[in-house]
């Protein structure tokens, strides 16, 4: 998920809107990965660090949780450095609403890559989409990164 292909036009906005904060996450919060557990408990575990996503799926997840919370540092560490771009373009208007996690291959502890296929509702100026995307997961020094992705209808 990188959201650079599909990104949706921008449109300017003041510097200092109040649209631009990222939703307040708190560690107790329902973690924005759907499962059910806290942010603390689940993705917050791994973007505080020293934790790494032990399977492709979770690294998904909690990819997905740092859109949510805007974590720029986390999801530039957990993208496979032939891939990575200089920074993260978060989207002031786009809203993350859901994440529903369709398929999965390989990307376990014993393997060395792996494929996540998922959807991901958002909204974006109010209006809701939908991003369909097949993820290849590799591993960086021996932790799962995010490769690069295919979109899907
Ligand atoms: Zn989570």
């Amino acid at each position: 998920m990188s959201r650079r292909k599909a990104r949706p036009a921008r449109t300017a906005r003041p510097a200092g809107s109040a649209r631009t904060a990222p939703p307040a996450v708190t560690a107790d919060s329902p973690c924005p990965c759907g499962l059910p557990a806290t942010y603390g408990a689940c993705c917050g575990r791994f973007h505080s660090g020293p934790a790494t996503a032990p399977t492709a799926e979770l690294l998904m997840r909690s990819r997905y949780s740092a859109f949510v919370v805007r974590d720029e540092p986390y999801l530039l560490r957990t993208w496979a450095p032939e891939t990575r771009p200089a920074e993260v373009d978060f989207d002031p208007e786009l809203r993350w609403a859901g994440l529903e996690i369709e398929e999965t291959s390989d990307g376990t502890a014993f393997h060395q890559r792996g494929t996540v296929t998922f959807r991901a509702r958002f909204t974006h100026e109010g209006a809701p989409g939908e991003l369909h995307e097949r993820s290849r997961f590799t591993r960086h020094e021996g932790a799962w990164v995010y490769a690069d992705g295919d979109f899907l209808d």
